[in-house]
């Protein structure tokens, strides 16, 4: 279980930083959202005009499609993990957060991860993988293959808003690779 009065003073903290530029163009930092007690921890590259403007992480089109996507293999992500972003603020017109900027903000996922202590995160997309696990190899590679560090089990996935430019279902498409790593995430899930 996490301690609650920890991480809300986390969230508090975090909710008030202006260490990096990103601060002076945002409308709300982007804590997260989701269950703090899940054994899962899903992590974004960066908050989206919506999530701005509500403060909650992937609660725009990318994150609908992120709740369809896990509600597909029957998991909640209201429920079934905690998700969050590398960075906290909106980069202007959604471009991809500098090396600093991530360099800034990442220490806030660190604790978070800390109090979480999830079993399993979902790295959703290149940025996140890359910034979180150093691992360079394209998406399309990387992509359903489970990573073990620290006691940790994680897995790449692609990030919804690119299934969102790439809508197709067939089999060995983008969409239909993702449905095969939720399914594995599940079982993994279930095992726990
Ligand atoms: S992006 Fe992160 S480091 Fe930069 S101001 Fe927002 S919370 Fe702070």
């Amino acid at each position: 279980m996490v301690n609650q009065t920890k991480f809300k003073v986390l969230e508090k903290k975090c909710t008030a930083c202006f260490k990096c530029s990103l601060s002076s163009t945002r409308k709300n930092v982007v804590f997260g959202r989701g269950n703090p007690n899940a054994e899962m921890f899903v992590i974004g590259e960066g908050p989206g005009q919506q999530e701005d403007e509500q403060g909650l992480a992937f609660v725009g089109r990318a994150g609908k499609m992120l709740d369809t996507a896990f509600s597909a293999v029957g998991l909640d992500t209201n429920k079934d993990c905690y998700i969050s972003n590398i960075v906290k603020c909106r980069p202007p017109n959604n471009r991809k957060p500098l090396q600093s900027e991530v360099s800034e903000c990442i220490p806030w996922l660190n604790e978070q991860i800390k109090l979480v202590k999830p079993k399993i995160i979902v790295l959703a997309g290149s940025t996140a993988t890359e910034s979180f696990l150093g691992v360079k190899e394209p998406i399309s590679k990387i992509r359903g293959r489970w990573i073990e560090k620290d006691n940790i089990k994680y897995m790449p996935i692609f990030h919804p808003s690119y299934l969102l430019r790439n809508p197709s279902k067939e089999k060995g498409k983008p969409k239909w690779l993702t449905w095969q790593d939720l399914k594995k995430i599940k079982k993994e899930l279930s095992s726990i």
